[in-house]
């Protein structure tokens, strides 16, 4: 059996709709007065979106779901399926603290909670019955004020080690801010954390070659290769790895289809930046959507060969922020 890594999950992203629906008749939740049965549910939790920030919108319903007293539950059922169902040895989970924290509770308590949410989730990643490492990254925000992403910057310094990372997420807004991006994402390297962002997913605007300097990784960066090649002599020199999750940019509406990444994998591949495929948010996507699936998926539409494959999947655990080890498989 061979057995993945998956590098760039949203824990609001990732359960099966299923687990969520069956959460809400739990819970009597008023959502269920739109959807009555599982079916509609489905269809408008699974549908393409013609933009990032419409598909944002409904990602921000399960994060409220997954406040202190429900992560215990999705927690494990996201291990189950990953362990299960999808082969996976290793995960990095990205989350932002700060939207699970309780709505009621003033900001200053709410910036307090943020350690109990981590903690919870470090505590409800390691089921006994499914043996697979998870390790966290915690998400800043665009849409944040400074003092709040820099609040989230200090949790993550004071749970390193379950946590391992820095991501920046949130809609593609403000381009022109991406000094206080960076300027975040090198404190966070200062205190040894490993960084990645969320950057030319839905177009070029936030490519900033300044990033460069303080990224471990980048998320999605598609448009690095697809409209700015002459960047990825940096990203290869700098060693930066670029996650990129193909059926997710169909969901986003930022590619038609899965031909248009064939140009992603060949300019990587010439200019030597290694990618990691990830699924980003599976559980928003049509059913089935897992890694191998991920994997299969690029092989039927020949952006990457059969012989890629092995390489492919290793390149998941080298450019992993906290795995040390070698693959089982
Ligand atoms: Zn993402």
């Amino acid at each position: 059996m061979t057995l993945y890594a998956d590098l760039h999950r949203h824990l609001g992203g990732a359960l099966h709709p299923r687990i969520i629906y069956k959460f809400l008749q739990k819970n009597d939740h008023p959502v269920l007065n739109y959807f009555p049965d599982y079916d509609g549910f489905l269809s408008w939790f699974t549908r393409p979106c013609q933009t990032l920030e419409e598909f944002v919108k409904i990602h921000s319903l399960v994060e409220e779901l997954q406040s202190l007293e429900h992560l215990p539950y999705f927690c494990l059922r996201l291990c189950r399926g990953a362990y299960t169902f999808e082969n996976l040895q290793y995960m990095e989970i990205r989350y932002n603290p700060y939207f699970r924290t309780d709505k009621e509770l003033t900001e200053q308590k709410r910036i307090g909670q943020m350690n109990d949410i981590v903690e919870c989730v470090t505590a409800n990643v390691r089921p006994v019955e499914y043996p697979i490492t998870v390790k966290q990254i915690l998400c800043l925000d665009r849409r944040l004020p400074d003092h709040l992403n820099e609040a989230i910057l200090k949790v993550a310094r004071e749970n390193q080690g379950p946590v391992v990372g820095i991501d920046l997420a949130g809609p593609e807004i403000e381009p022109e801010k991406w000094e206080v991006w960076v300027r975040l994402l090198a404190q966070a390297r200062t205190w040894g954390l490993k960084t990645t962002a969320h950057l030319g997913e839905t177009g070029p605007e936030n490519i900033h070659p300044q990033f460069f300097n303080v990224l471990d990784r980048i998320g999605h960066g598609i448009h690095i290769p697809l409209v700015r090649p002459e960047l990825l002599k940096d990203l290869a020199k700098r060693q930066i790895t670029l996650e990129v999750c193909p059926t997710s940019y169909r969901q986003t509406g930022v590619l038609k289809d899965f031909d248009q990444l064939k140009v992603v994998f060949q300019r990587c591949k010439q200019a030597g930046v290694a990618i990691a495929v990830c699924t980003d948010n599976p559980g928003r996507n049509p059913a089935p959507c897992t890694l191998p699936g991920e994997y299969e998926r690029l092989i039927d539409h020949d952006v990457i060969d059969f012989s890629d494959l092995k390489a492919v999947q290793t390149e998941s655990f080298r450019s992993a922020f906290g795995y040390a080890g070698t693959p089982r498989g």
